[in-house]
C-alpha cells in the first residue's frame, strides 16, 4: 500500500499520513505526547500494525497478541480527542471517540485511556470504555 499522500487516519489538523503519525509508526521518534501515542495507535489499529500497538503497550497489561487478521473486520472511520490531561509528571489520561463499521453496522468505541512515560516513552497502560449509543 502507498502511504505517501494519504490524510493521516487520526484526522489530526488534515495532516498527510507522512507529516503525523508516520514516524512514530516508523520507529523513527517517540510520541512526545499520550495524545501524539493514542493518535498513533489509532493509525496502527487503521492498518492492523500489531507490532506497533504492542509495542507501545504497557508491559504490565499487554496482551501477548491481539489476533487483529482474525475476526470480524473492523473498518475504522474515524477518531474524535475530546479531552487530554496529564494526570502527573508520567502519566496522563486521553478520552476519545473512535468510529468503526463491522459488517456493515456502524459503532462507537469511547473509551479513556491512561498513559504512562517509562524511560522518556510514553505507553498506553489500559482504559475504561462505554458503549456510547449512535
Ligand atoms: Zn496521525
Amino acid at each position: 500500500m502507498n502511504n505517501q499522500s494519504i490524510l493521516c487516519p487520526c484526522g489530526n489538523a488534515n495532516k498527510e499520513y507522512t507529516d503525523c503519525c508516520a514516524r512514530y509508526l516508523n520507529g523513527h521518534e517517540d510520541a512526545a505526547t499520550a495524545e501524539a501515542l493514542m493518535r498513533s495507535r489509532y493509525t496502527a489499529y487503521t492498518f492492523e500494525n500489531e507490532d506497533y500497538l504492542l509495542a507501545t503497550w504497557h508491559p504490565s497489561t499487554r496482551p501477548d497478541s491481539l489476533k487483529l487478521a482474525e475476526g470480524p473486520h473492523k473498518k475504522w472511520l474515524g477518531l474524535r480527542v475530546s479531552r487530554h490531561e496529564q494526570t502527573g509528571r508520567d502519566h496522563s489520561i486521553v478520552e476519545f471517540v473512535a468510529r468503526y463499521k463491522v459488517g456493515g453496522r456502524a459503532h462507537r468505541l469511547h473509551e479513556i485511556s491512561r498513559f504512562v512515560r517509562e524511560g522518556g516513552r510514553w505507553l498506553y497502560v489500559d482504559g475504561e470504555t462505554s458503549p456510547a449509543a449512535g
